[in-house]
C-alpha cells in the first residue's frame, strides 16, 4: 500500500452512546449538530425498538407545557421530588415545546391533542425513528447495530478512559454515554445492561419497580367487563388513615386480569412511589370508578416490571451531576435516559426525560471539549 494514502489512525473515539433508542438516537443528533464526534452502538438489529412500540405505535413524545408544569405533574401527590428536582435543569433547558420545534425542522409535522398530548401527525412512531436516523445518516455519524455491548472497562494511562468491549471487537473512548433504558419490555433491547456497567464501575443502583402497569384484581365487578373501556374513569388513592391522597382521571380498561389505562397506570406509579418513599409500612388503597361501577382495591398488586410502560429505579441519581449527567464517581462516564432512576406520568413525560437529559449529557461533553 501506497504509504502517503495510509490515513493516521484516529486514537480512541470521543463519546462512545451505548444504546440506540430515544435517549441514544437524541444524543447523537445533538453530538452531530455539536461537531462532538461519536459512535453509536445499538444491541438490537435496528435503532428504536422501545420508541416503535410507544403509545401503540403513535409515540405521544410530548406535552404542550410549560418546563414548571413538567416538573409539576411528574411530582404530583407529593412523590418523586428528587427525580424533578433532579432533571429540572434538564427539562429547563430543553422544554417540550423545543423538542416539538426540533422534530418539525426535521421535517416531521406534528399533532397536538386536545389535552396538549403531541403526536407526529401521522401517528407514527416510525416517522419519528426515520427522522432519527436519516439526520444521523446526513450527518455521517458511525452507527453499529446488531452489537450487544457486553462490558465497559475502565482504562488507565492515555487519551482513552475506557475500553467498551463487544462479542468480536473494542472500542477506546474519551467519555461513554450509558443510554441502555430500563429493564422493562426486554425484547425491546432494554435489559438493566447500562445499570449492570454502572454498578461494575461503583455505582449504586436503586431497586426496580414497575411504572405506569395494570392492577391486578380478581373482583367480578372488573373480570365480567374484561374487553371495556371507559373513557372517563377515575383512579383515588387512599393512606393508611383513609385521606384521598391522588386523584387521576382518564381512560380505564377492564382486563381478564384487571385494570389498566391511563387513570390506573398514574395511579400505579403515584402508589410505588409513596411506598418506597414511605416505606413498606404506607398502608394505601385506591377506589377506581368506571361506568356506573367503583371497586375498592385493598391489596394492590401491580403486573410484573417486564410489562411496564416505565421502569422506576436504577442508577442512583444522587451519583450523577444534574449539570452535566457525568457520573460523580467516574469521569467521562455519562447517562441519559431511563438507565437512571427518573421516571414520569403518561402523556409523553418519559419520552422528553430521555430526550432532555440526552441533550444534557452531550452538550456538557461539548461544552469540556472547547474548554481549553
Ligand atoms: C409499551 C410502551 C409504550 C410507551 N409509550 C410512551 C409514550 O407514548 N410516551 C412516552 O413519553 N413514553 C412512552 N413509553 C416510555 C418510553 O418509551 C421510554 O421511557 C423511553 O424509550 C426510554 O428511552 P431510553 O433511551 O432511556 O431507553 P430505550 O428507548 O429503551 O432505549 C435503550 C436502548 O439501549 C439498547 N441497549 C440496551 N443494552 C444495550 C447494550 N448492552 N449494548 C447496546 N445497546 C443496548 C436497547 O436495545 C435500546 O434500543 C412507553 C414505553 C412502553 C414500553
Amino acid at each position: 500500500m501506497d504509504g502517503n494514502n495510509q490515513r493516521q489512525s484516529a486514537g480512541p473515539a470521543k463519546l462512545v452512546i451505548v444504546g440506540g433508542g430515544a435517549a441514544g438516537m437524541f444524543a447523537a443528533a445533538v453530538a452531530a449538530e455539536r461537531g462532538v464526534p461519536c459512535v453509536l452502538v445499538e444491541r438490537k438489529a435496528r435503532l428504536g425498538s422501545k420508541v416503535l412500540m410507544t403509545a401503540n405505535g403513535r409515540c405521544n413524545f410530548a406535552k404542550d407545557i410549560s418546563p414548571e408544569q413538567f416538573l409539576k405533574d411528574i411530582s404530583r401527590g407529593g412523590i418523586a421530588a428528587r427525580c424533578a428536582e433532579f432533571v429540572a435543569e434538564a427539562v429547563r433547558e430543553c422544554p417540550p415545546r423545543q423538542i416539538c420545534r426540533g422534530f418539525q425542522s426535521l421535517g416531521v409535522r406534528t399533532k397536538r391533542m386536545t389535552d396538549g398530548r403531541i403526536f407526529p401527525a401521522d401517528e407514527k412512531a416510525a416517522t419519528i425513528v426515520h427522522a432519527f436516523g436519516d439526520l444521523l445518516r446526513d450527518e455521517e455519524v458511525p452507527i453499529v447495530t446488531n452489537c450487544p455491548v457486553k462490558e465497559i472497562a475502565a482504562v488507565k494511562g492515555g487519551a482513552a478512559r475506557f475500553a467498551i468491549v463487544a462479542n468480536s471487537f473494542s472500542i477506546l473512548a474519551e467519555n461513554v454515554l450509558l443510554a441502555t433504558g430500563g429493564a422493562s419490555y426486554p425484547k425491546t433491547g432494554s435489559v438493566g445492561d447500562g445499570q449492570r456497567f454502572a454498578q461494575a464501575l461503583g455505582h449504586r443502583l436503586i431497586p426496580y419497580r414497575p411504572g405506569l402497569i395494570g392492577l391486578e384484581t380478581r373482583d367480578e365487578k372488573v373480570t365480567r367487563l374484561a374487553g371495556r373501556r371507559f373513557e372517563d374513569g377515575a383512579a383515588k388513592v387512599f393512606d393508611a388513615s383513609d385521606k384521598a391522597v391522588f386523584e387521576y382521571r382518564g381512560e380505564i380498561d377492564c382486563e381478564r386480569f384487571g385494570l389498566s389505562g391511563a387513570a390506573i397506570y398514574n395511579a400505579q406509579r403515584f402508589i410505588e412511589h409513596w411506598m418506597r418513599e414511605r416505606g413498606a409500612a404506607a398502608r394505601l388503597s385506591a377506589e377506581v370508578s368506571f361506568g356506573r361501577e367503583t371497586v375498592r382495591l385493598d391489596s394492590l398488586r401491580p403486573r410484573p416490571l417486564k410489562e411496564a410502560i416505565v421502569t422506576i429505579g436504577g442508577v442512583d441519581t444522587k451519583e450523577v451531576d444534574p449539570h452535566t449527567m457525568q457520573s460523580k464517581i467516574v469521569p467521562g462516564l455519562y447517562f441519559a435516559g431511563e438507565v437512571m432512576d427518573i421516571d414520569g406520568p403518561t402523556g409523553g413525560y418519559n419520552l422528553t426525560l430521555a430526550f432532555a437529559t440526552a441533550r444534557k449529557a452531550v452538550a456538557s461533553i461539548a461544552k469540556k471539549e472547547k474548554t481549553p
